[in-house]
């Protein structure tokens, strides 16, 4: 966990504050509430959709990629071991695990995305990192079967 002295604060938001890591120069959401495992920390919808990603859509359909409502929710980077997951179905951000204020707020990338548009290579340190992340494509259904994934992606890996 890092301290607070390795981020300034960008924009502050009802319950969220982006930040920017000093050292690595990424900007990430962070909580400013505290949660149980289930809790709804917000409800989204979609601003538009497009038929290709980009690093900031969400997918939802084989060319349908869409942009968040409130924007800031575009500032949610990936971890391996992600403390929420994105419910497309009601379009809410669900606490996957207890959050406390000033954690970072983390999803699974391949839980909506099937290709990403700019694979990367993970440092999210968890001790289940999957290291290459380039979408549930890629993925083995073992290493799927640890994570809760959107319906197209379920959609995806059984047809
Ligand atoms: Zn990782």
């Amino acid at each position: 966990m890092h301290s607070s002295d390795d981020y300034d604060i960008v924009c502050r938001y009802p319950a969220f504050e982006v930040r920017l890591n000093k050292f690595g120069g990424q900007q990430g959401l962070f909580s400013t509430e505290s949660y149980n495992q289930g809790d709804t920390l917000i409800q989204f919808s979609i601003r538009s959709t497009q038929p290709s990603p980009t690093y900031l859509t969400i997918q939802i359909g084989e060319a349908e990629h869409f942009e968040f409502e409130p924007d800031h929710l575009k500032y949610l980077n990936h971890s391996c071991n992600p403390n929420v997951f994105l419910d497309l179905t009601n379009h809410t951000l669900i606490a996957e695990t207890a959050i406390e204020s000033g954690d970072e707020l983390r999803f699974f990338y391949p839980s909506t995305e099937w290709k990403m548009d700019q694979p990367f290579d993970c440092n999210c340190g968890a001790g289940n990192c999957l290291g290459s992340i380039s979408g549930a494509h890629a993925l083995s259904s073992a290493q799927l079967s640890n994570y809760k994934l959107s319906p197209y992606i379920q959609h995806k890996l059984t047809h």
